[in-house]
């Protein structure tokens, strides 16, 4: 019977047809809106190991990112750490605009200054501070070695450093009655260097001086940052950083369309910034149509992401106003009651695959945003087209997001909130008014909230985070059979790559079930 049965197969192997699964095209217009839960990519032939798998990808019509992520412009999510760590795992942060212009600006400028090793916010103490403020640091933040400037800023004229050994072996235990110019190292005996020392440079000093710190001065004596021999010791390289035509990390900002963002535009245009979003829940404006044409007419060399949209209708305005990439999605961020609020919105993945498959034909890339939840929840939003995906949630608790974390019964928090939550919307700015994309009509009395607000749990450095994801994505294009982002797309558009949905049953299926209890550890 089984050698029967072989021998059947084997002579018709050529013949028996293989079509297997749907094309993307016949999967999104079967009519319901997919969400990427709703459906599973059929996996393909592997011959090559996931570490060749390339994941260069388009932000925008001139920006390539070497791996295609970008963290939201939220205030619980991008600020200047969170965008320079992004930048150095080869994605970008955009800087969030619910802050004062000169704010923001100085965000971008921070990114655009960077410089790997240094530390750009040391702590510093003043010579009439005490021994006891030293230990406090100590306590406080887990190291001693602090500069002294005469006005113990970050800026002001240094004259002395003060490290462990200064104060290990003092014999006068009384430490809130010795001020640190009785025992600092006073400014003849220092070893500094100025702010154009490269890292190469700063280690020889370091080795050759045997010193632990090494405070970076400007051409006036001003302090302006520190180095720490331990961090120069572990400097990790990272080869695949997003940086500019200079050398410099490149950065995004967000910002709205009104006149007075104008003003925000030309100073976050001074500082730097590479890339600008509007941010809009529902971009397919007029405002946003003449902020483009404005953008363009007067900073011909500056990209800028248009949207949000999630119709092909939507995406048309945008892209004949000048849009060098558009943002995607409504309703779908994780902090979001938009389409529970106002009724209008799409399930995330049609609205990728339909704008992705419009706005392909004039070579706008799209930033799949809002869902994602998962490293498969990537790899399905680019398989349906999108160049990059933006994150929200997935990226907030890190310890790069703004805000201290707390403790609540006894697990490690951090609070992430919806731009559109009666929270952020109440962030006023120093003249009192609202600084946010939902709330920009101040003769609208009574808000209407589109987001909630919340916590979420300790994720660690997006340093270490973010490298799990890229070595997720390459696994996921290699089960699917695809070398780079590229041939993943070019699949998609050509039906070679499948796609079968999921029903509820399936879904269930797909994940963990049967146990009594489990651990669900993920790198
Ligand atoms: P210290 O000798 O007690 O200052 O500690 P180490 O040099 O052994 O370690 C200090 C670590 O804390 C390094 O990884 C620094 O990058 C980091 N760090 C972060 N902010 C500061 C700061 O404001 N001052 C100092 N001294 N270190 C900082
Ligand atoms: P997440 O990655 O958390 O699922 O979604 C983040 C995205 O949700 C953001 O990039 C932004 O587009 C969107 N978003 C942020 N805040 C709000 C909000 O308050 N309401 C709505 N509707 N969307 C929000």
């Amino acid at each position: 019977m089984g050698d029967k049965n072989n021998h059947v197969m084997h002579n018709n192997i050529m013949d028996v047809n293989l079509e297997d699964g749907m094309s993307a095209d016949q999967m999104i217009n079967k009519g319901n809106g997919l969400t990427y839960n709703d459906f599973i990519i059929l996996p393909g032939y592997i011959d090559f190991p996931p570490e060749e798998v390339t994941l260069s990808s388009q932000l925008t019509k001139k920006i390539i990112l070497k791996a295609p992520l970008v963290s939201s412009p939220m205030d619980t999510v991008t600020e200047s750490d969170m965008a320079i760590a992004m930048a150095l795992c080869g994605g970008i942060g955009i800087i969030h605009h619910n802050n004062p212009p000169s704010y923001q600006a100085n965000e971008v400028l921070k990114v655009k200054k960077y410089k790997h090793g240094f530390i750009r916010d040391p702590v510093v103490l003043c010579p009439t501070n005490t021994v006891s403020d030293v230990l406090n640091v100590k306590k406080e933040h887990g190291f001693c070695g602090i500069p002294i400037t005469e006005n113990g800023k970050l800026g002001g004229k240094l004259v002395g450093i003060v490290t462990s050994r200064d104060i290990d072996f003092l014999d006068d235990k009384n430490f809130e009655n010795i001020k640190l110019e009785q025992i600092m190292t006073k400014l003849e005996d220092l070893v500094t260097a100025q702010s154009s020392v490269t890292l190469t440079d700063a280690n020889h000093i370091l080795e050759k001086s045997k010193k632990g710190k090494l405070p970076i001065v400007n051409a006036s004596g001003n302090l302006i940052a520190l180095m720490a021999r331990t961090d120069l010791k572990k400097a990790k390289s990272y080869p695949i950083a997003s940086k500019d035509e200079n050398k410099q990390l490149i950065v995004g900002a967000a910002l709205g369309t009104r006149e007075e963002d104008k003003l925000r535009l030309s100073l976050l245009v001074q500082a730097g910034v590479d890339v600008v979003i509007l941010d809009s829940s529902q971009g397919n404006s007029i405002y946003q149509i003449d902020m483009i044409r404005h953008i363009k007419k007067t900073y011909p060399n500056l990209q800028v992401i248009a949207g949000n949209v999630v119709t092909k209708k939507q995406a048309k305005n945008l892209i004949e106003a000048g849009a060098d990439g558009l943002r995607v999605g409504m309703g779908s961020g994780s902090i979001c009651i938009t389409q529970e609020v106002m009724a209008v919105g799409r399930p995330q993945a049609t609205a990728v695959y339909k704008v992705s498959e419009y706005a392909k034909h004039f070579g706008v890339p799209v930033i799949a945003d809002g869902g994602i939840q998962s490293i498969g929840h990537i790899i399905k939003a680019l398989s349906l087209g999108a160049s990059t995906v933006m994150m929200g949630s997935l990226l907030a608790g890190t310890s790069e997001a703004p805000g201290e974390y707390f403790f609540s019964d006894g697990v490690r928090l951090k609070k992430y909130r919806g731009m559109g939550s009666i929270e952020a919307m109440d962030r006023k700015d120093a003249s009192g008014s609202a600084m946010n994309r939902y709330f920009h009509n101040d003769v609208d009395k009574l808000k209407v909230a589109q987001g909630v607000s919340g916590s979420i749990v300790d994720k660690g450095s997006v340093l270490r985070f973010v490298p799990y994801l890229q070595v997720g994505i390459r696994h996921g294009c290699q089960d699917i059979g695809v070398r780079s982002l590229n041939q993943l797309r070019e699949w998609m558009y050509n039906s070679e790559l499948r796609f079968e949905l999921r029903s509820h049953s399936a879904q269930i299926e797909g994940n963990v079930h049967s146990l009594f209890s489990y651990e669900k550890r993920l790198f």
